[in-house]
């Protein structure tokens, strides 16, 4: 079978300490809830679509 579990994303994690707040990572607004952009340091990307937002 295709290797399409949720968990292909685990490496990334979902939430996001900020301070000292807990604060969930973003979703693809293309591959919708679920999918999680993954954080780097200029950028979010989605490791699915490859959609990417830059950070301003
Ligand atoms: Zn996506």
């Amino acid at each position: 079978m295709m290797s399409d579990s949720p968990n292909a994303n685990a490496k990334w994690s979902k939430y996001t300490i900020e301070g000292d707040e807990l604060v969930r990572a973003e979703t693809c607004p293309t591959c919708g809830p679920g999918v999680f952009l993954g954080r780097h340091s200029d950028r979010k990307t989605c490791g699915k679509c490859g959609h990417t937002v830059k950070n301003e």
